[in-house]
């Protein structure tokens, strides 16, 4: 059975690694990771609020004593639900690519918390956002933003680890970062990889995605942790490739044929894909391909692409 979305599971990996994995993946439910060494330990992303973050925290400590004072945090990307914890590792070296650290104040926790707020005068979409966003406690966070930043790569040691951090973005985000512990054979993927669950590309270009699938695959990994969803392997990353190698390709053709973005989203046959969770993301991906594609309409606004998304919801 399906994990409920309060459960969450801290799996040890040997070699001092851990995930932490959040429910089923679903709208906010983000995993996390931690690179331990001795008594250094580098944590990836924090979660969408701070009682959250505080029982991942909690959990770490007690699986490792390297955890009980975390020295780095990564954030893999912008989305709050990979840094809006960040509040609670205030002391230590929060390190973003440049690109991501310039887009985390794009959607503040207070401006969340507003929307929630106003979501029951919102209709149909703002019933959908209860229901994706309403389990969060946005109020009283603190936005705390990277102290460092780097473009492309950079090279860490955790202990006797040697860390990689890619950026592969923009694609997901802005500036997505995907985290290669070489000695370990373990990946740490941001939302660049959904299992099990549906990608949302709010940025692109889609081929920056597809190439970063294919990265991560070449690297070999033996586990990969996604970013939202369940372990998994390189089959994992091609599964996702070939997900937006589809959804383009169906989207190019109805963009050809002179369909809208919202008569593509909702003309797009999933097939197999719509057993993955949250389906309704095909309306993000369809306007952000568009808008790629050079569509000269103007694009839907973030409440006609909320009120699509409950529409495919149903
Ligand atoms: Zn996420």
């Amino acid at each position: 059975m399906a994990p409920g979305r309060d459960e969450a599971e801290l799996e040890d990996l040997g070699g001092g690694l851990y995930a932490y994995v959040q429910g089923d993946g679903s709208w906010g439910l983000s995993n996390a990771g931690l690179v331990s060494d001795g008594e250094e330990a580098l944590l990836i992303d924090t979660l969408y609020d701070l009682p959250r973050t505080q029982r991942m925290l909690d959990a770490m400590a007690r699986a490792t004593p390297a955890a009980r004072h975390i020295d780095t945090v990564v954030n893999t990307h912008a989305n709050g639900d990979h840094c809006y914890g960040n509040e609670l590792v205030s002391d230590a070296r929060i390190i973003a690519s440049t690109a991501s650290a310039e887009e985390m104040s794009a959607i503040t926790p207070d401006l969340m918390a507003t929307m929630l707020k106003g979501a029951e005068d919102m209709g149909d979409a703002g019933q959908f956002l209860r229901k994706a966003f309403g389990s969060f406690e946005f109020e009283g966070i603190t936005l705390t933003p990277p102290t460092e930043t780097f473009d492309a790569r950079l090279d860490l040691t955790i202990g006797d680890h040697a860390v990689e951090l890619i950026e592969v973005g923009p694609a997901h985000t802005r500036g997505d970062v995907i985290i290669h512990v070489p000695a370990s054979r373990a990946i740490f993927t941001g939302d660049i990889l959904f299992i099990e669950g549906t990608p949302i590309m709010w940025e692109g270009p889609v081929g920056n995605w597809i190439d970063a699938c294919e990265k991560i695959a070449a690297l070999e990994p033996e586990v990969i942790v996604p970013g939202h969803g369940p372990l998994t392997d390189v089959r994992g990353a091609l599964g996702v490739r070939d997900y937006l190698v589809y959804v383009r390709d169906e989207a190019r053709k109805r963009f050809d044929a002179g369909l809208s973005a919202r008569e593509a989203a909702l003309d797009i046959r999933l097939g197999d894909y719509s057993a993955w969770l949250d389906s309704e993301r095909i309306a993000v991906n369809v306007v952000t391909l568009y808008r790629e594609f050079g569509d000269p309409s103007p694009p839907p606004g973030p409440l006609e692409i909320f009120e699509l998304m409950a529409l495919l919801d149903r």
